[in-house]
């Protein structure tokens, strides 16, 4: 039996894994959970689950939740909340908090030596130097719920990097890839929102649509498994059936696939090492028929090429992009920008920040303030 403490378990990810959780309840059980700030649903959940400690980033949130729940739960407030969620007695903390929040729990957990289920990439993209020395130093292992570097990882022969030609991305190009027809600079939050194969939260259905999530993928690719960026290429699969392959020295080509759901990567996730029957659909190749493969048009999604320039500049660069991309991002569906300004104000706060380099933990934090303000005022 798994101990697993869930942080951001309102979201999209986070419902999944109850979903997955429910299936086995002989394999998980679910000690800890931890939203932003709807506690209704945090509370039915503690409930149906019989979980014992919430936690609530939002303190107004924390309060209220506290006032409505039964007595024997205990509530924790604020991001220190989250930290103390990890610090319960469990075995795997599931990180699916959005968004660069997703840090400090995640080095609280790794910190005393507690695996993390990582789908929050902004942790990584921002500070995967800092986190995956940690991971190495407290023995914690980082394992990936993205649905790409699962498939990675479940490529992942025991010969280490060295023996890896290329890692593969693949990228279902969202729902403008290949439409020559739309004018991106009049995109609607509804246009941007359908994402034509995967259901998703809404920041990364946005990054999806603007081609920064496989830019900020290919970061999380390179400090989950140690490979240079030049080693890793996007591969746009508009069916989403192969979630990523890994070429190896003598060019075998390994790939996993699967039909698009992410129960299986946040199943795979919380069960590892061990595979069993969760109940989810299976494959059906000759329904598919065929599956399609083509580069990226990095011209009119400038994302990856912004992703790109960030992880080769290192230091505070990519937490600066994510943090920008974070604020374009929610201005984008609060309908304050056009979503061309989406990649426009990244490259514009990236291009007014000088990069510290080996930046220490707080040079992180401080760099992340810092764009958020600079996207801001933009
Ligand atoms: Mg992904």
């Amino acid at each position: 039996m798994k101990r697993i403490v869930i942080l951001g378990s309102t979201g999209s990810i986070g419902e999944s894994a109850l979903r997955v959780v429910a299936q086995l309840p002989s394999k998980l059980r679910v000690v800890g959970l931890a939203a932003q700030g709807k506690y209704e649903r945090l509370l039915e959940q503690a409930e149906s689950f019989g979980v014992g400690d919430v936690a609530l980033a939002d303190p107004d949130a924390a309060a209220a939740c506290a006032k409505a729940a039964p007595a024997v739960l205990r509530v924790h407030s604020g991001d220190a909340g989250l930290c103390e969620l990890t610090q319960l007695d469990c075995d795997l903390v599931l990180c699916a908090v959005v968004g660069i929040a997703g840090l400090s729990p995640t080095l609280a957990a790794i910190g005393r030596g507690v695996d993390v289920a990582l789908a929050t990439k902004e942790v990584l993209v921002a500070a995967g130097g800092i986190v995956t020395a940690a991971a190495r130093e407290n023995n914690a292992q980082i394992l990936p719920v993205d649905s790409e570097h699962s498939a990675m990882f479940q490529c992942m022969e025991p010969r280490g990097s060295d023996s890896i030609a290329r890692i593969l991305l693949t990228a279902s190009g969202g729902p403008f890839a290949g439409r020559a027809d739309v004018d991106l600079y009049k995109v609607t939050v509804e246009q941007a929102l359908n994402h034509p194969r995967w259901n998703m939260g809404r920041k990364v259905s946005i990054d999806s649509a603007t081609l920064m999530n496989k830019g900020l993928e290919v970061m999380e690719a390179r400090w989950l498994f140690g490979v240079d960026l030049d080693r890793i290429e996007v591969v746009v699969h508009p069916e989403s059936i192969v979630h990523s392959l890994v070429e190896y020295v003598d060019g075998s080509v390994m790939a996993q696939l699967s039909v698009p759901d992410m129960r299986l990567a946040i199943q795979y996730a919380l069960t590892y090492p061990e595979r069993v029957d969760g109940g989810l659909q299976r494959l059906d190749l000759p329904s598919i028929g065929a599956l399609h493969f083509s580069s990226p048009d990095q011209e009119r999604f400038p994302s990856l090429r912004l992703a790109g320039e960030a992880s080769r500049r290192g230091g505070t660069m990519p937490a600066v992009l994510n943090a920008a991309n974070e604020i374009a991002v929610s201005r984008f569906l609060d309908g304050s920008i056009p979503f061309t300004a989406i990649w426009g104000t990244v490259e514009s706060v990236m291009k007014a920040h000088n990069t510290i380099a080996d930046p220490e933990l707080a040079d992180i934090i401080e760099a992340d303030a810092w764009a958020r303000r600079a996207a801001n005022e933009l």
